[in-house]
């Protein structure tokens, strides 16, 4: 009996673990995107391996800086995961480029719902932080500097903000071929169609004409 029991915990605890994880693991050297395919499972099925080429494995372009006018934060991502690059398919991994305007340019509040982040500053000053969830909501922020790096744990909601007067640069490695972006703002103010003025002047304490006016902010979703 008391086997019994500990043999179903071990199994509860295996299954939760599961739950829990990451990407998964591959199960071969590589599985190349097919990003053509019209098969859908968890992540994306593996092209023929005798077509694939060392371009599959390979992106170019980051040396490139995103323009940062396009959008009123100031900011702008280039992101590299298995849609444009494919050899990511189940390595659990992808990467971005940052940019940021001088004075003031933003990476907004935001989460990714499936990659830790580690960033690293090449270029320029930023402050950056993330919070904790419930219940105690604690922010750790940092100013970074070139060279620094710092990490925002899976799930968690981070921002950076330039705070020099020169363009920012920064590189970040995120634990997913998928990691997927909530921006904060744009998700509650700027979803189609738009949460009820009810449910949002209640959760955010504000009247409905504030309501009304954020929404128009975010309603194109910039
Ligand atoms: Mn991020």
């Amino acid at each position: 009996m008391a086997y019994c029991t500990l043999f179903l915990f071990t199994l509860l605890a295996l299954a939760s673990s599961q739950a829990f994880a990451s990407d998964p693991s591959p199960l071969q050297d590589f599985c190349v995107a097919d990003n053509s395919s019209k098969v859908f499972v968890n992540g994306v099925v593996c092209k023929d391996s005798a077509d694939v080429k060392p371009e599959d494995f390979f992106f170019s372009g980051l040396d490139k800086a995103g323009d940062t006018t396009k959008n009123l934060v100031g900011s702008n991502v280039t992101l590299v995961n298995v849609q444009r690059l494919a050899g990511l398919n189940t390595l659990g991994i992808s990467i971005a480029r940052l940019d940021y305007a001088p004075n003031g340019g933003l990476n907004p509040p935001h989460t990714h719902p499936r990659a830790t982040e580690v960033l690293t500053v090449i270029e320029g000053t930023l402050y950056v932080g993330f919070v904790t969830s419930f219940p105690n909501f604690k922010l750790f922020s940092k100013v970074l500097n070139k060279g620094d790096v710092f990490v925002f744990p899976e799930g968690l909601i981070h921002f950076q903000f330039n705070i020099g007067n020169v363009p920012a640069v920064a590189f970040a490695g995120l634990s997913s071929q998928n990691p997927g972006l909530i921006t904060v703002a744009n998700a509650v103010f700027g979803s189609n169609p738009p949460i009820s003025d009810d449910v949002l002047s209640k959760a955010f304490q504000l009247d409905k004409k504030t309501v009304d006016w954020l929404q128009a902010q975010f309603s194109n979703n910039n």
